[in-house]
């Protein structure tokens, strides 16, 4: 079986070295796994995302050398399928509406203060609308804006209790309830989230691994969940590690890493960065690869 992987980046800015070393590690394993390797545009986020990034995450990735297999799946052209399974996950009863603003579940936290340091609440949500009446969410709905979320307790119940993900090392990990409990399915703003459109996109283009960033390591259990709950196929998932800064800080748009763009314009060539990325980061690569 032909394996299929794909870089997948938000096009929320331009390119920087973090993304362009993400896209390079995809690249490598395809060539190194006789897989293929696909494009994938995550653009559903309207309120963030840009076509002329897009345009520009496009060339940059051509200029980096960059290689891939047919057409770029756009997530923005697919909205109805994303709906489709957000309606399927609502009929089986496994999403709940959600009320809640920022500040109202900070506060929630704070009064049952379950969390010693704000950072620690992160992505925690203490449930506050998952037990609401039928009759007042109906009420509530009717007023106001609101989320989905998954009740991750009864949608944990639904499917086999030993359901795990499997990683690159081919060690299955456990799906737990964890501190990512609840995830917003649906977003207030777009309808719908990250989490639901990459597993319905990875089903969609058939991707057998999974190949990214360590940050999102902890969703990978919040994924394989969507994907049992949605009967869709399962793909190995692999975490790369981040690239830092001399001062171990993650590079981030947020914290201005530089771009590919600046690069390119300071005279840098193609090969050089690839070198640079993929050599500098060696240590990193082969410590992961276990040899
Ligand atoms: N679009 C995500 C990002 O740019 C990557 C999602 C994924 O690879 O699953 O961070």
């Amino acid at each position: 079986m032909t394996r299929i992987t794909r870089f997948a980046p938000s096009p929320t800015g331009l390119m920087h070295v973090g993304n362009a070393f993400s896209a390079l590690i995809c690249q490598q394993w395809a060539e190194q796994h006789h897989a293929r390797l696909l494009l994938r545009i995550e653009d559903i986020d309207f309120n963030r995302c840009r076509g002329e990034y897009t345009d520009a995450i496009i060339e940059d990735l051509r200029w980096l050398g960059v290689n891939w297999y047919g057409d770029v799946r756009r997530q923005s052209e697919h909205m109805p399928a994303y709906q489709r399974a957000l309606k399927r996950l609502r009929d089986m009863g496994m999403i709940y509406p959600c009320f809640c603003t920022r500040r109202r579940i900070q506060e929630e936290i704070n009064r049952m203060s379950v969390a010693p340091h704000a950072e620690d609440t992160v992505g925690l949500y203490p449930g506050t609308c998952r037990k609401i009446p039928a009759e007042q969410q109906r009420e509530h709905m009717s007023r106001q804006r609101y989320a989905w979320r998954l009740n991750v307790a009864s949608a944990l119940k639904r499917v086999d209790k030993h359901l795990s993900w499997k990683d690159g090392e081919g060690h299955r990990q456990t799906v737990k309830s964890v501190m990512h409990d609840d995830a917003i399915i649906g977003r207030k703003d777009i309808g719908v989230s990250y989490h639901l459109a990459v597993v319905v996109d990875d089903a969609a283009q058939g991707i057998t691994h999974v190949i990214r960033g360590e940050d999102l390591r902890p969703f990978a259990g919040l994924h394989r969940l969507l994907q049992a709950l949605l009967d869709l196929p399962e793909p190995v998932y692999i975490h790369h590690p981040l690239l830092n800064d001399h001062a171990g800080n993650r590079l981030t748009k947020r914290y201005g890493a530089i771009t590919i763009r600046s690069l390119r314009k300071a005279g840098m060539q193609a090969e050089s960065l690839r070198d640079i990325l993929l050599h500098s980061s060696d240590f990193i690569w082969h410590a992961w690869q276990g040899e």
